[in-house]
């Protein structure tokens, strides 16, 4: 009998791992079967398939996308070098390509691996979902097409499986249902049916990252509009006059900050949030403290660098005073006052509070300060003269990358936790240019904002309420952007796996599906978003010994090493 491996879900975690088995391949079984599964096209999956909107960008530069490992990487299975998502299509480093582009690298990262394989080992590909999973001395996976797959392991790739409904979430929907309008539960705007969204009518967005970018776009540009820039610059929109007129707020009332030009950086390592520290911290507090110092540190070392005209002391003394101050010290106020006299040249870390406070007599005012606040975020982006504020992102990166590599406790689960009320909206923004659009169908009068602490309520109409505005403003649409959070109980394959969590339970280090009793399945393993255990969804940067492929190789030789053991028993 042949050994069999199944991977469910082909996005880049299933390719991933197929390119480490591939690399990996010397301890592969003689004749064994891979066996991969998958609605969309493989390598693609789901979220990068060839058949979306070729306005949906990446709000990855392409310079920062690789499916390869390469020296930084620590890793026992072998260095496999291969091209970034840059190199593999000839664009720039500093291009935020299409979605559609990734699809087509990760496409061509797939294949690759196939090819990789030596012979006698077959990978069949299966464009279907899985429906069920069965144990006994081999598992058995049940496809939607009627046929199924018998495997000695078997490993969950699935991504953000979606799912999740909170009871007000079920009223909105019935809300909508009785009163004629529509409402649109959290989701990739690209998924769902926005013709439902009529022209000319009024629509509350609530949320303003990657899902509120995605869905302005589709219901601008993707209705026929267009944006030309003019002779000084600046960018006018053309509509088509199809499109809804959105009202977009948030708790934090605005945009994600816009990907940064980052920086040259010469020294990676971390000065504040160590290694060292996070094995002798005793409290979350202090583990979040010294994060935000590394972010802020980050800002002032390249202030210091690459504008020291525009400092006032050595950065040797400022940096040995800076070391000696908690971050939350007034003394440091003081300090920053004295060696950076320019208030535009000083770290803002308004991300850690509220961006927006203030409240507005009406939204034409609150539009008005939005497009300010939105012209300096692209300009702190992009502009060499403010790569410290860029670097900020440098810090960030940084405190990520020692939390991923930190064995997972308390203290570090409730810092993460911390961080990633703000991570993202540091880090995870849209392409710059994004944000100018915004600004432009704020003139075209197309989109209107909120504001802050947005809460949405049904009286007559969908009803939004904000700190940032005296009055509601109704409709009878109402869109949450943003992406739904992943519940495993309702998905048939996962929810006998999930033991009523909402994530199906792993074991941290190896990632083996865990039952009921915690006991770890030795054959049955899941990583991504709908697992526990920490293996998430971002693509991976060259240079930086991501996760991803340390998290991929060492499963890949823990499957091996697993077929490799049942081989004998199931040669007949
Ligand atoms: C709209 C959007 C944009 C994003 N943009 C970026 C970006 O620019 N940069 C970045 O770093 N990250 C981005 N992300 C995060 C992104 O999810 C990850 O980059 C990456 O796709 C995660 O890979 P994955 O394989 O874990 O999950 P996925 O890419 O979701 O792949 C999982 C696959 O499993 C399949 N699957 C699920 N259930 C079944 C089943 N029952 N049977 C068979 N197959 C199944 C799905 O069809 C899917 O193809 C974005 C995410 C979204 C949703």
């Amino acid at each position: 009998m042949t050994a069999v491996l199944a991977i469910i879900g082909a996005g880049p975690r299933g390719t991933g791992l197929l390119e480490r088995l591939a690399a990996n391949a010397s301890l592969l079984p003689a004749g064994c079967e891979i066996h991969v599964v998958d609605p969309h096209p493989a390598g693609a999956g789901r979220v990068w398939r060839p058949d979306q909107s070729p306005l949906m960008l990446m709000n990855s530069r392409a310079g920062d996308v690789t499916m390869f490992t390469d020296d930084s990487v620590r890793c026992a299975g072998p260095i496999s070098p291969g091209p970034t998502l840059a190199e593999w299509s000839g664009l720039d480093d500093d291009v935020f390509p299409t979605r559609r582009q990734g699809g087509a690298y990760l496409r061509w990262c797939f294949d690759r691996a196939v090819r990789a394989f030596p012979r006698g080992v077959r990978v069949f590909v299966h464009q279907t979902n899985a429906v069920a999973l069965s144990d006994g001395p081999r598992q058995t996976v049940a496809l939607a097409n009627g046929t199924h797959v018998v495997a000695d392991v078997v490993v969950l790739a699935q991504g953000n499986v979606g799912g999740h409904r909170t009871p007000e979430q079920l009223a909105h929907q019935d809300f909508a249902a009785r009163t004629g309008g529509t409402y649109l539960p959290p989701s990739c705007p690209g998924d769902e049916d926005l013709d439902r969204l009529p022209a000319g009518e009024a629509v509350l967005v609530s949320g303003m990252g990657l899902a509120f970018v995605d869905l302005v776009v589709l219901l601008t540009q993707g209705r026929g509009g267009r944006f030309t820039r003019g002779r000084d610059g600046s960018l006018t929109y053309h509509p088509s006059g199809r499109e809804p007129v959105l009202h977009a707020g948030s708790r934090r009332g605005v945009p994600y900050l816009p990907k940064p030009v980052l920086p040259p950086l010469a020294d990676r390592a971390p000065r504040f949030f160590t290694p060292a520290l996070l094995a002798r911290a005793t409290t979350p507090g202090e583990l979040v403290g010294a994060a935000c110092r590394e972010l802020v540190w980050a800002h002032y070392r390249e202030l210091f660098a690459a504008h020291t005209a525009r400092t006032r002391m050595p950065w040797d003394a400022f940096a040995s005073e800076f070391a000696a101050l908690p971050i939350t010290d007034p003394a440091l106020e003081v300090l920053v006052a004295q060696a950076v006299p320019d208030q535009a040249d000083r770290a803002d870390t308004s991300f850690l509070r509220a961006p927006l406070t203030r409240s507005f007599p009406d939204q034409a005012a609150l539009n008005t300060w939005m497009r300010d606040h939105l012209r300096h975020a692209v300009a702190r982006a992009t502009d060499p003269r403010h790569s410290a504020h860029a670097a900020v992102l440098h810090g960030l990166l940084t405190v990520s990358e020692v939390l991923e590599r930190a064995a997972p406790t308390p203290s570090t689960a409730r810092t993460a936790a911390v961080l990633s009320r703000f991570a993202a909206y540091l880090g995870s923004g849209p392409p710059p240019h994004r944000l100018e659009q915004l600004q432009a169908l704020t003139r075209a009068g197309l989109l209107h904002f909120l504001g802050a602490g947005l809460r949405v309520t049904r009286t007559d109409a969908f009803t939004a309420h904000t700190d940032s505005l005296p009055f509601a403003v109704r409709a009878r649409h109402f869109v949450e952007a943003r992406l739904p959070d992943p519940d495993a109980r309702t998905h048939p394959l996962l929810l006998p796996l999930a033991h009523n969590r909402t994530r199906v339970p792993v074991d941290p280090d190896t990632f083996h599906v865990l039952d009921d009793t915690g006991d770890a399945h030795p054959r049955r393993l899941a990583l991504g978003l709908f697992a526990g255990g920490g293996a998430l969804g971002a693509f991976s940067r060259p240079g930086r010994n991501a996760p991803f492929f340390r998290q991929n190789d060492d499963t890949a030789r823990r499957v091996l090493a697993e077929l490799n053991a049942r081989t004998p028993a199931l040669t007949p």
